[in-house]
């Protein structure tokens, strides 16, 4: 990325941005098989749309830029630049609907969004970002809340499986929810510098925006119903997801599966053998990315006017997972040197085309199961457990990281350990039901008798603590 003229707006370069769209790639189809479609709303949305909702209206003014004049002309209105889109799709989401058969209505956009920080930081909080927010409406409230948590284990899983970052999944408590929700479910991550970073969101908007948009549908029994809706949403705070959890001091690690570019090629050159090393690459190349390979993304860095101990920097920079060296050496040995980025271990692959295909692939796996390991054996070590607000104090001027500690359910008992140690309360953590999806019923759930961290009443739950972003 760099910076943008304008304080807070990044500019996300061609690399970056490649990141984002394998991103959208391996996400957008989730969305569809599970029956969401695309569609676009519009950028600005007038200001007596989002002052219909008064807690939305008043979570979101604070960060809302606004356009007053257009066209050379005082608007009669002002326009606020959408901070999110809950206002102007229900207000078409109330024209389309009028009936229990034009439910359940799926829609997702890509976009982006402005909400006008003061503190920015690239990736984790721009005044501008690109994002995915999906906006559904259902007949009853079971379905609007098994949409929710369908969608959160969508995100739980790409972000496990695709991304290598392990999450927690969890309901927020009151005073994070999102403006206007009935209830707010996160992912919640641990960067390598022991906080916490809420990587997606999906929230369970009851009727509220129902009712004040007038969100209606006549019910097969005749009974005129506001429809139950959810959004949910991911954006490009997770590509600093990516940097902050794997990366390390020589630049970004990126997992296989979303790295733009999973294996470079670096010849080492040689007067004498120029020809068969270029034959040599080619072949490893084809093996991989060729119309017979295995799809692998390869590139070959074979750029005469930069050496091969600069390349190798340039790369392992760009966090590329795997780079094969092809020198002289390795010609006459049938063989090519593979060094994993994650690891730095050094290794001979066989040259052979398809001996080669099928070690590489093994490799990208296998790096991208060892980068989710120590992301979760680190989270692991940096979970601590408290009883009191002086311990969850304790680990966040020391270790940091995630503290489990029960709690009451107050928001003073949440306000006093924020005020204290700095930690909010991140999540209340939520697991599978017998049937194996994620159920909201349970969140936090505590077994035994213990007291609160805070307040030394009898607590009601089990919360996840950190620092967050
Ligand atoms: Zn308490």
């Amino acid at each position: 990325m760099d910076y943008a003229p304008v304080k807070g707006c990044m500019v996300i370069r061609p690399y970056g941005y490649a990141i984002w769209e394998n991103i959208q790639a391996e996400l957008d189809p989730k969305f569809k098989a599970t029956g969401h479609r695309n569609a676009y709303f519009p950028l600005f949305i007038p200001e007596s749309f989002l002052r219909r909702e008064a807690e939305h209206f008043e979570g979101f003014t604070p960060q809302a830029a606004w356009v007053t004049r257009g066209g050379g002309e005082e608007l009669a209105e002002p326009l606020a630049v959408r901070p999110t889109s809950e206002a102007i799709i229900g207000s078409m989401y109330s024209k389309w609907i009028q009936s229990y058969r034009d439910l359940p209505v799926l829609i997702n956009q890509w976009c982006n969004v402005v909400r006008w920080e003061k503190a920015t930081r690239p990736f984790l909080r721009t005044s501008e970002f690109l994002w995915q927010e999906g906006h559904t409406c259902h007949r009853t409230e079971e379905e609007a809340e098994a949409e929710t948590l369908t969608i959160l284990e969508i995100y739980r899983e790409f972000a496990e499986d695709f991304l290598a970052i392990p999450v927690i999944p969890g309901l927020k408590t009151e005073s994070e929810r999102f403006a206007g929700a009935l209830r707010t479910y996160t992912i919640e991550a641990l960067m390598s510098d022991g906080k916490a970073l809420q990587a997606g969101t999906c929230h369970n908007l009851g009727q509220h925006f129902a009712k004040v948009f007038d969100i209606t549908f006549l019910d097969s029994d005749g009974q005129l119903k506001h429809v139950w809706q959810s959004s949910w949403g991911v954006s490009t705070r997770l590509i600093g997801a990516l940097v902050m959890v794997h990366g390390d001091d020589r630049g970004l690690v990126l997992p296989p599966r979303v790295a733009p570019v999973q294996v470079v090629i670096v010849p080492i050159p040689s007067e004498k053998e120029a020809e068969s090393i270029a034959a040599a690459v080619a072949s490893a190349r084809a093996a991989l990315a060729g119309p017979d390979g295995r799809g692998v993304r390869v590139e070959v860095d074979d750029r005469p006017e930069y050496t091969p101990g600069w390349k190798f920097n340039e790369w392992e920079m760009r966090g590329v997972p795997l780079r094969l060296e092809i020198g002289p050496r390795d010609v006459k040995a049938g063989q090519v040197v593979a060094v994993r980025r994650d690891t730095g271990e050094k290794l001979r692959l066989p040259a052979q085309t398809d001996a080669l295909s099928s070690s590489v692939t093994d490799l990208l796996e296998e790096i991208q199961r060892t980068l989710f390991e120590k992301a979760r054996a680190f989270r692991e070590e940096h979970t601590s457990e408290a009883s009191s607000v002086d311990e969850v104090q304790e680990v966040m001027e020391t270790k940091r990281g995630f503290v489990r500690a029960p709690w009451c359910g107050s928001a003073e008992c949440e306000a006093a350990v924020k005020e204290r140690t700095g930690a909010t309360i991140r999540c209340l953590p939520i697991a599978k039901d017998s049937s194996g999806r994620l159920s909201g019923e349970d969140a936090g759930s505590l077994v035994g008798e213990v007291d609160c961290v805070c307040c030394r009443q009898k607590a009601r739950y089990l919360a996840y603590f950190a620092r967050a972003y």
